[in-house]
């Protein structure tokens, strides 16, 4: 029968190489500064989802909230086996913070009507853990945090082995479930054929930022959206009218969380020491730790 498999994914700025230039003079991240990757765990929540698919048969939609310019993180689903892909963009969304992505993530998960849905644990760069538990409790799901292994899916329930910590916990879940993934799998690579195909599939904002460049008209937008749909290699947009979100619980107006402070921590070269597999230079290591009191 198959199982109708919602996958959610974020383009996060690459926090492994954040160098001086990471943050703005504002406080805000500066996102041209560092390049844009899939958030690591969420690769794992679509290789648990592939693996669900070859198992059990279904489909798997996958949906990213951002801007167009995140419809690099859907090419690279389409590369490794997603069926369809929807970029959920508005700029009334914007300055949204957990909450409210939650409630518009958790609109888009009811509109396809999912069995099941995947999340990455957490994402790199906001690092909460929320919107996966938030997205839960909105779309009245079962929720299952921090899967280690996916054990069975039968009888209308999902059987999975959770990491607690210093051990593992097997839960069983009622569908429809939310399932929040960690780097429990190795994600599979592109297929060279679908990623022949999908690299030229792209969404309608993409398309009129390359029309608008190359000077011409709405008319060639339509034109070049018509080839791609005929193609099947047209990437759906759907903004919060399409979701027929309320208003109130997105964007700033959907907002609780208030940022009172943002401190810049970037450390400098001159606190960097190496130090050798050698007996003294590990009695200097285990020396300062001591003396900083992070150990003893
Ligand atoms: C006050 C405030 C204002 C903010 N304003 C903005 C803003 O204007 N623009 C902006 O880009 N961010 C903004 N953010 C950040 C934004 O709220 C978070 O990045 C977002 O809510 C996800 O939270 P997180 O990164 O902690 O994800 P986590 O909860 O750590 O992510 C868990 C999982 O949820 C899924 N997920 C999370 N986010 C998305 C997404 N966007 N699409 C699909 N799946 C997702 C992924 O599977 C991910 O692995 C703001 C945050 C705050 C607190």
């Amino acid at each position: 029968m198959g199982f109708n498999i919602v996958v959610c994914v974020k383009q996060v700025p690459d926090t492994k190489r954040i160098t001086g230039d990471a943050m703005k003079e504002d406080g805000t991240v500066n996102r041209a500064a560092l390049p844009a990757i899939f958030n690591p765990e969420d690769l794992n929540a679509l290789e648990e989802a592939l693996a669900v698919r070859d198992a059990h048969g279904g489909t798997i939609t996958v949906i990213t909230m951002g801007p167009p310019n995140a419809c690099e993180v859907l090419r690279d689903s389409y590369y490794r086996g997603a069926d369809r892909c929807i970029l959920v963009t508005d700029r009334r969304a914007a300055a949204s913070d957990t909450l409210a992505t939650s409630y518009i993530l958790s609109c888009a998960a009811k509109k396809l009507n999912a069995d099941l849905v995947f999340c990455g644990r957490q994402a790199i760069d906001g690092d909460t853990a929320q919107v996966g538990p938030q997205m839960a409790e909105k779309l009245g799901f079962s929720l299952v945090t921090y899967l280690e292994e996916l054990i069975d899916l039968a009888d209308g329930t999902v059987r999975v082995r959770r990491n607690v910590g210093n051990g593992w916990e097997d839960v069983t879940a009622k569908l429809p479930a939310l399932v929040t993934v960690l780097d429990a799998n190795t994600p599979r690579p592109y297929a060279a054929r679908r990623q022949m195909k999908y690299k030229n599939a792209h969404s309608e904002g993409e398309i009129v930022a390359r029309v608008k460049k190359a000077g011409a008209d709405e008319a060639e937008v339509a034109k070049q959206v018509d080839a791609l749909k005929a193609k099947g290699l047209f990437i759906e947009s759907w903004d919060l009218d399409e979701l027929e979100a309320d208003l109130q619980w997105v964007g700033m107006a959907g907002s609780p969380t208030k940022v009172h402070r943002i401190q810049s921590v970037v450390l400098a070269g001159g606190e960097y020491h190496e130090f050798q597999p050698n007996d003294e230079d590990i009695a200097e290591l285990v020396g300062n730790l001591i003396e900083d009191h992070t150990i003893g």
